[in-house]
């Protein structure tokens, strides 16, 4: 498919808005004049499709971030797990996840499509026969990576995708210490996580409108020691914001389109429960950051809206962390009152 190779600019919208009736001016910005004070830049996705691979229930950044999306106006498309899909399914028609589908103004969440994907294979034949065959696979289609870009393809034509989001991991032996963790445990870590990221940037790539955003979600492990997420996951983290660098500046010369990642604090999804001891990370994080509170999976679904909007058309090949400023602390915050008295 020709690109230009020089892709015009999504203009960003900027609105100078009325003060809202009940806000007097000068009250929100004494001296100045009523229309300044009310001018806005705001996130605005209206007309752009994004597709978030990862989201099989509310509870974790994925749906977050897809809930960003929409409330900025985009259409979401999302790839989810065929393991787990048919429970979302359920869920989801049972109206279990009404209360998480509301959006500020009272409207329910609705994705435009959702996809079988299971992001360890690229096409159909690299699943093995026992997957294929298997009961939560065997009626799904074409779950591969290649399969899902294909569908879309065929339902939205081409190029179709403003947002590609990556919010999936999986790591087998992530309770192993990296010294105990098996070859296949370890590659297996690595294809699911990190490959993936790469292969879904390969196949979805041609399907990019110029100006689109690509986002995937990393963790501090790639970057330090985090003692309990094993099995080769920190390597994994590590490829992925490695892969996030290179493929910025293939997909940029390519496609005219950004990566990023966001390397977010813990949060007590599904996936990041099955490590065991997430609540206690949580705690520590949310007890020694600059910013001592929990994170939110809302915050990094509104940095990732903002990643995804035009506002952010001069960044790509960076690992954005939103994590309270975890991440800038050198000792823990009470290092004093854990050593003994000099
Ligand atoms: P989550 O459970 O909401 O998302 C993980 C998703 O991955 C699930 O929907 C699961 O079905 C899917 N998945 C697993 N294997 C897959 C496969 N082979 N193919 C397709 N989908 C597959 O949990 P989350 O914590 O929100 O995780 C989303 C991303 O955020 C992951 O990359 C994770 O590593 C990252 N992250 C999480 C935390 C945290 O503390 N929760 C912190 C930093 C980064």
């Amino acid at each position: 498919m020709d690109r230009p190779s020089h892709p015009a600019r999504v203009p960003v919208e900027v609105r100078a808005v009325r003060a809202r009736a009940d806000a007097p001016a000068a009250a929100l910005d004494p001296g100045a004049s009523p229309d300044k004070s009310a001018a806005m830049l705001p996130i605005d996705l209206r007309g752009k499709r994004a597709l978030v691979a990862g989201i099989s229930d509310d509870g974790g950044f994925g749906w977050a971030i897809a809930k960003a999306l929409i409330e900025a106006g985009a259409t979401v498309v999302v790839g989810s797990w065929p393991p787990a899909l048919g429970i979302f399914e359920t869920l989801m028609s049972r109206g279990k996840l009404d209360a998480s589908r509301t959006l500020s103004d009272g409207s329910k969440l609705v994705f435009e499509k959702v996809y079988p994907l299971d992001a360890e294979f690229d096409a159909l034949e690299d699943a093995p026969a026992e997957v294929r065959e298997n009961k939560r696979y065997r009626e799904r289609g074409d779950f591969s990576i290649g399969g899902m870009a294909k569908a879309l393809e065929a339902d939205f034509g081409a190029p179709c995708l403003d947002v590609v989001v990556h919010s999936l991991a999986n790591g087998p032996e992530v309770k192993k210490p990296l010294l105990e963790t098996s070859r296949r445990g370890y590659l297996s870590a690595v294809s699911a996580s990190a490959y993936s990221f790469v292969s879904l940037v390969q196949r979805t790539g041609p399907l990019l409108r110029p100006g689109a955003s690509v986002l995937n979600l990393s963790y501090l492990a790639a970057e330090r020691v985090v003692p309990g997420y094993g099995g080769g996951m920190s390597s994994a983290k590590a490829a992925l914001e490695s892969d996030t660098r290179a493929l910025s500046y293939e997909v940029g010369r390519k496609y005219g389109a950004r990566v990023n990642a966001i390397s977010a604090g813990p949060y007590a999804s599904r996936a990041a429960s099955a490590i065991g001891f997430i609540g206690k990370v949580v705690a520590w994080y949310g007890a020694s950051s600059p910013l001592p509170e929990a994170l939110t999976a809302e915050e990094v679904g509104h940095a990732a809206a903002f990643l995804a909007s035009p506002l952010a058309s001069g960044i790509t090949g960076t690992v954005l962390h939103v994590d309270k400023g975890y991440h800038a602390m050198g000792l823990p915050h009470d290092v004093e009152a854990k050593l003994p008295p000099a």
